[in-house]
């Protein structure tokens, strides 16, 4: 099949760790690159983000990244590219209109890709497949105020919800949101993301280690609610070991990231700053040594869509400590393959910590079997096969198209 992927602000090939660069890029590039390994035909579109930028990226057989012409050639905040939907939809038309290559199928990953996907529909009437990754009524109840996003975004997702021809979402516990929403179950398909069990195995180069403290190790982007904080606040209940975190904006900018700053200065309020490294972002083929040099991998989110990093620990074999959110509760089963602990709760993810630390064996016990459980349920090749029965359903059913004035 021929599939576009759209993912407005999340390019596959941009680097990880910065604020709006995550997951989502993760996603959509091991996803890309497990469609064409099972014969597909993809193309991503994202937007253009430098002038420099060429129009079109081979990132290997069977998969092309196209910058997507919509809004000035710059990076813009995600929060601030819903004015740039249409344009972007509107140039997606023209070129499947234009163009020998129609896709069969649109995957839109992120709300405003869905209205891009949607825009171009209209005048094509190619299917549209959506995943939110994340949703406004979920980042509303945990920010209040603090939330930057545009204002209608929850009629938006609620809206898509009903208007796409499948919603693809990643838990069980987006799934209940959803519904919470008013989006019908009937409308739902849940495919999990994957984890690449090449790169995140076990065996392989280990990042390098000083002294013998146990070591505890965080990834991800340095925003609040990846709940860093109440991390470095556990420390105290863990005297012995050292907290390394992985993510935010490279190595030499850390000193002028206010979010980095924040969190040191916390350590230093806590009396733990001896042992918190802040490391900065690290490319993702570096990812699995960091993983593998730890002994255990703590993420502790107020709330997580679906969450990778739990999944490429236990991929490395390395016992994971999530709070119970989202997508972690369905990947890491609780007392089987890992812990889970009350989110913003630094006591009982220090008590967790404590136990899990002094238990060797309970730790060899969670890593073997969340092992086995990643090389059964989150292959990437498996996430592809679902999503290609997805897509088989809906491009049978072509869309009417409407005029757009
Ligand atoms: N990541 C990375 N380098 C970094 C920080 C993160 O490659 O410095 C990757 C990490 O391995 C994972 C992704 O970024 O694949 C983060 O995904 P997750 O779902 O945990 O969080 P999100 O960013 O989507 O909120």
């Amino acid at each position: 099949m021929r599939i576009a992927m759209i993912s407005e602000h999340a390019s596959p090939l941009a680097a990880l760790g910065g604020e709006d660069a995550g997951g989502q890029n993760t996603h959509v590039a091991e996803l890309s690159v497990a469609l064409a390994t099972a014969g597909h035909d993809v193309r991503v579109y994202t937007r253009r983000d430098c002038a420099e930028l060429p129009g079109t990226v081979r990132m290997l057989d069977g998969v092309a990244v196209v910058h997507v012409p919509a809004g000035p050639p710059e990076p813009i905040a995600k929060d601030e590219l819903l004015p740039y939907m249409a344009e972007f939809g509107q140039w997606l038309a023209d070129q499947w209109q234009g163009d020998e290559w129609v896709p069969d199928v649109v995957h839109a990953h992120f709300w405003m890709s869905g209205l891009a996907a949607v825009a171009a529909s209209q005048r094509t009437g190619v299917p549209v497949v959506q995943t939110y990754h994340a949703l406004g009524t979920v980042k509303r109840r945990h920010q209040g105020s603090m939330d930057t996003s545009p204002a209608n975004r929850v009629g938006y997702e609620l809206e898509l919800g009903r208007t796409v021809d499948r919603i693809v979402a990643q838990s069980q516990d987006e799934v209940r949101e959803l519904i919470r929403m008013g989006v019908p179950w009937s409308r739902m398909t849940v495919v999990p993301s994957g984890v690449n069990d090449q790169n995140f195995s076990p065996v392989g180069p280990v990042a390098h280690r000083d002294g013998g403290r146990p070591r505890i190790l965080s990834v991800g982007r340095l925003v609040e609610r990846k709940g860093f904080q109440d991390l470095i606040s556990a420390m105290r209940l863990v005297p012995d070991a050292e907290c390394v975190i992985v993510g935010g904006p490279p190595a030499d900018q850390l000193g002028d990231d206010p979010q980095a700053r924040r969190l040191r200065a916390l350590a230093e309020t806590y009396g733990v700053a001896d042992r918190v490294r802040l490391v900065g972002a690290v490319p993702r083929e570096e990812m699995p040594r960091w993983y593998r040099s730890a002994d255990v991998l703590v993420a502790a989110p107020w709330y997580e869509p679906f969450g990778l990093t739990p999944l490429e620990a236990m991929a490395c074999g390395v016992p994971v400590i999530g709070t119970a959110v989202g997508g972690l509760t369905d990947t890491i089963v609780d007392g089987l393959t890992g812990d889970l602990v009350p989110p913003r709760a630094p006591e009982a993810l220090g008590a967790a910590l404590r136990e899990l630390l002094n238990d060797q064996v309970r730790r060899f016990g969670y890593a073997t079997a969340a092992l086995d459980r990643v090389r059964e349920s989150y292959s990437w090749g498996r996430t592809a096969d679902q999503l290609g029965a997805v897509y088989t359903a809906v491009s049978g059913v072509r869309r009417p198209t409407r005029a757009v004035v």
